[in-house]
């Protein structure tokens, strides 16, 4: 453990050729830039590494080394569990990191790691291109992807790390790496899914497909009442869907602050309009909406529609499971639970995947879930300390209430501060052992452990 002075030494040291911001507690601007998006992780570093580029972050990773510290790597700063940030430790912050390239003749985007996904559409949109990424704009690229990334575009394109080329990557060594299907190859595979364990992800290139800027897509919001029928409808549709189309379903509360829980079902076509007209009418037909906005919108619009539901501060615990399928009692269970949720900006959501994101192998990335089916998301969020205990007791009970109906395996990015290492182990599944291989081989030693960890072999 080093001392304030030691930091503050090595900090001054490093100040000279460091392009980026070095903060520790006393510095102006390190109370703000300590902040994650849940406002429920108050964690205090020893030294916050604001980087500016490359360079910067293998200074970083040296300077960690050098004292002894511990590190957390910060991309959007949107991990729920609160792993972007640790106490007495170095945080390597991309978030100053914001560079975007389209190539828009070879269909690529090259993004470094601080860049969110409002930020990567709005240049690739420029072109009518996108590529898979997060349901709101202001979650980071870095995390997103290399845990997963399930989003509008995963029907028809897979997930975000389906569609990675390559990752530029520095490792605990302060080795600048590329990887790629051509470059260390099993390194590729593995931070397809295997998260932050390997390095820091500096920058992010992926392929571009043409979508929009014009799309059809938004929410259609039904009476709290007609929960189960709302439900019921939305597994029928789920089973037909075009790899365009791409359909979630939540019980939740009213947009317009009034508190109301109501019933949704919201949506994206990617296709030619015509198609997504036809495929959008059975949802616009059923039962009596409150409210329809599904329609034809900018790409970017639909990407950041439902953004002022997540405020950044507000506290957050949520908890998640893929499906195994969605039977009549497990929309039975959903829906009592959602009767007991005590907060307004209480969710339970339900993501159906489907098409190119189902169609990988198992073993052909890190991340193994490919059946077709649902993650079950459990969203507790609320703005009032005092409403924790309640909250976290709420997302808990209704987790545990809907457990007869879980597959095996948890998607890495849902999961929560508390989960024990178990979840882990299998939420990887079967491809738990080679991801300990590689991680063995590139950090043998956990330097990068504050994440959904795994261990390197003995
Ligand atoms: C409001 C909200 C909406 C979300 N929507 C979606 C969604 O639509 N689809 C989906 O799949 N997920 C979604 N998520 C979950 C999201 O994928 C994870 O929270 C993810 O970790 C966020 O990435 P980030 O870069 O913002 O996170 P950060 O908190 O910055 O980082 C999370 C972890 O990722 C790793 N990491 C981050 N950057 C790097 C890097 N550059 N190099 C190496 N490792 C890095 C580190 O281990 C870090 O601890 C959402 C989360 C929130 C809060």
């Amino acid at each position: 453990m080093s001392s304030i002075a030691s930091v503050a030494s090595a900090a001054a040291d490093l100040s000279a050729s460091f392009q980026g911001q070095l903060l520790m507690p006393a510095d102006e601007g390190y109370d703000v830039a300590r902040k994650v998006h849940n406002g429920l992780v108050d964690k205090r570093p020893a030294l916050i590494a604001r980087c500016h580029g490359v360079a910067d972050v293998v200074d970083a990773v040296a300077l960690a080394t050098k004292l002894g510290l511990e590190v957390a790597v910060r991309g959007g700063g949107h991990n729920v569990a609160g792993r972007a940030t640790i106490d007495g430790g170095v945080v390597i912050d991309l978030s100053l990191m914001k560079g975007v390239r389209v190539d828009p003749v070879a269909k690529t985007v090259w993004a470094q790691g601080g860049v969110t996904w409002g930020e990567v559409n709005r240049e690739t949109q420029l072109y009518g291109l996108a590529v898979t990424g997060g349901v709101v704009s202001t979650t980071g690229i870095a995390g997103l992807t290399l845990g997963g990334g399930l989003g509008w575009l995963m029907g028809k394109y897979g997930l975000a790390l389906d569609n990675l080329r390559a990752v530029e990557l520095v490792t605990a060594e302060g080795k600048v790496l590329r990887a790629s299907k051509q470059e260390e190859p099993d390194l590729f595979w593995g931070l397809r899914g295997g998260g932050g364990n390997f390095g820091i992800a500096t920058s992010l290139e992926y392929d571009l497909h043409t979508v929009g800027p014009i799309i059809t897509g938004g929410p259609i919001i039904h009476p709290i009442e007609r929960s189960r029928d709302v439900l019921e409808f939305f597994r029928a549709s789920a089973r037909s869907l075009t790899d365009e189309h791409t359909l979630f379903a939540t019980l939740t509360h009213a947009p317009d602050g009034s508190g109301a829980e109501v019933a949704a079902l919201v949506t994206c076509h990617c296709g030619q309009p015509a198609d997504a007209e036809r495929a959008v009418r059975p949802l616009k037909q059923f039962g009596a909406p409150i409210m329809d906005l599904v329609g034809p919108m900018p790409y970017c619009q639909l990407n950041s529609m439902l953004d002022a539901n997540y405020p950044r501060g507000a506290l957050n615990y949520w908890k998640s499971n893929f499906l195994k399928e969605l039977s009549d009692a497990a929309i039975a269970t959903m829906t009592d639970c959602f009767a007991r949720c005590p907060t307004p900006m209480g969710q339970l959501l339900l993501e159906h995947i489907h098409g190119a994101a189902t169609r990988v192998g198992a073993g052909d990335t890190a991340f193994p879930h490919r059946q077709k089916g649902y993650n079950f998301l459990v969203l507790a969020q609320w703005m009032q300390p005092s409403d924790t205990n309640r909250c976290v007791a709420w997302a808990r009970e209704t987790y545990e209430s809907m457990r007869p109906f879980f597959a095996p395996g948890r998607y890495v990015n849902y999961l929560d501060d508390d989960e024990a290492r178990d979840s882990v182990v299998a939420a990887y599944g079967q491809n738990y052992r080679r991801l300990q291989q590689i991680k063995t081989k590139y950090d043998p030693n956990n330097f990068f452990r504050m994440n959904q960890n795994i261990r390197p072999l003995a």
